[in-house]
């Protein structure tokens, strides 16, 4: 499980985030929402350890993985190498089977910019999981995409983690996403004084 307590986290003088308490069991997944700027991406931050700067305490398990809006895979390695490279001990069979997973088989040897936009998506969606991740933590990850690369994302992140049983945080925007995806809606809103998450 992951255990989240943010006693407070401040950029410089402005406080960002005031008590936010959750815990994400295996298997569960919540969609974090509410207004731009009001600290999502910075939640998710602190919950992956890469912002260690606030008051409080996460207690994560030890397999992690991370999918951002814009796909960050490596230019100069193939699609194979994109997975074997960061995780250690893949095998190439188990990343062609994590390929082909995604819908990327035959693709192994090519690199990420001789592929299209949704199969660069569906790259890094094959790398996350290739790791049986404990915990998956994604920022908006079905932005900006069209609708119908949009649901195929979409169904197959419901895939795999209906299969892999992650505990998941995801940021959105979208109320359809977190209605599908999420067995719980955790609401940043409220003021600064105010601002306590409230579970929907
Ligand atoms: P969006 O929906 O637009 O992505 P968000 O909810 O993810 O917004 P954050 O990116 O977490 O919002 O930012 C929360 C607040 O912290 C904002 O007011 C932002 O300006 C501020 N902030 C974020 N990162 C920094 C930083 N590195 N330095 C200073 N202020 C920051
Ligand atoms: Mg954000």
């Amino acid at each position: 499980a992951v255990q989240v307590n943010i006693l407070a986290k401040h950029f410089g003088p402005t406080q960002v985030l005031r008590d936010v308490h959750f815990t994400v069991a295996r298997g569960e997944t919540v969609a974090l929402v509410g207004p731009s700027g009001i600290g999502k991406s910075t939640v998710l931050r602190i919950v992956s350890g890469l912002d260690t700067r606030f008051d409080g305490h996460v207690q994560r398990p030890g397999t992690m993985a991370m999918v951002f809006q814009e796909p960050t895979l490596l230019p100069w390695r193939s699609a194979r190498q994109n997975l074997t490279l960061i995780h250690d001990g893949l095998t190439e069979a188990q990343a062609d089977a994590a390929l082909d997973r995604v819908g990327l088989g035959g693709r192994g040897d090519a690199f990420p910019r001789a592929l299209s936009l949704g199969q660069q998506r569906r790259l890094a969606l094959a790398r996350a999981f290739a790791g049986r991740p404990e915990m998956l933590i994604m920022d908006e990850p079905f932005v900006s995409l069209d609708p119908e690369l949009a649901e195929q994302m979409l169904s197959l992140t419901e895939e795999l983690i209906t299969e892999a049983r992650p505990a998941t945080i995801f940021v959105t925007h979208a109320r359809a996403e977190a209605d599908r995806l999420a067995s719980r809606v955790l609401d940043l809103r409220g003021t600064p004084a105010t601002l306590s998450p409230h579970l929907i």
